[in-house]
């Protein structure tokens, strides 16, 4: 496990890289979220990042979120927690239930899935929409044309509001593209909310104007590949 002086000094580093990229880009720094990006981490791992003041953390699956964050919640108030991880129809309910933005809505049966957990529930995570800029065949999310047409059929008929837009580009491109392309597409529609940028390249995502980052394992450490 990574020692918790580390993250703590990550967190530090992150936070400072953040605010210099916003005031590079003559953005207010307080216009940029950090998300920690706490998949694959233990509670323990977790709890420096806490300690430290971070409130917002992003997950990829539901299930770990699930039994990690309820018990944390209890030890830590006011914390935001965001799904960045593809979702399964079928833990629309739960994902509902945990999380507090759901980042990748990216398909109708989806949409209809939330819908009814929402109207359920009464609970309304704010929802992003995930866009695929790269039209990567093994990766998530709506194709960069396709999108004008899913968020009609979002709104229209299933009555969701959707807040912003989410993309992870090609491992192998130059990134400021396709932040472009995700910032160009929320432009059009008055989106407000872009989630993009990874530890990899989350000063060029805010150049480009990113509202949210995921960054994870310049704050946790490398994560363990999966066995
Ligand atoms: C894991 C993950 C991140 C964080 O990636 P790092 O390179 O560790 O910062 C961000 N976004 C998504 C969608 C992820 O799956």
């Amino acid at each position: 496990m990574i020692d918790p002086q580390t993250v703590t000094s990550n967190l530090a580093e992150v936070r400072e890289a953040v605010a210099r990229a916003a005031e590079d880009s003559e953005r207010d720094p307080a216009g940029v979220a950090l998300i920690a990006v706490s998949k694959t981490i233990a509670a323990d791992g977790i709890r420096p990042a806490l300690a430290a003041g971070q409130r917002r953390f992003g997950e990829n699956y539901v299930q770990e979120a699930k039994a990690k964050w309820p018990a944390l919640r209890e030890e830590f108030s006011e914390i935001e927690l965001h799904l960045i991880g593809p979702l399964q129809s079928n833990k629309a309910r739960e994902a509902v239930e945990l999380f507090d933005v759901i980042h990748t809505l990216d398909r109708t049966s989806l949409a209809a899935s939330l819908a009814k957990e929402i109207q359920r529930s009464g609970r309304h995570p704010t929802l992003l929409v995930q866009v695929n800029t790269g039209e990567e065949p093994q990766k998530g999310g709506v194709a960069p044309g396709a999108v004008d047409g899913f968020l009609a059929e979002c709104r229209d008929t299933h009555g969701l509001v959707v807040s912003g837009l989410m993309c992870i580009p090609p491992a192998e491109d130059p990134p400021s593209a396709h932040f472009g392309l995700l910032a160009a597409i929320a432009r059009r529609h008055a989106l407000p909310i872009l989630s993009m940028g990874m530890s990899a390249d989350y000063p060029a995502a805010i150049q480009m104007g990113a509202t949210h980052v995921r960054v994870g394992s310049a704050i946790f450490g490398a994560r363990q590949p999966k066995a």
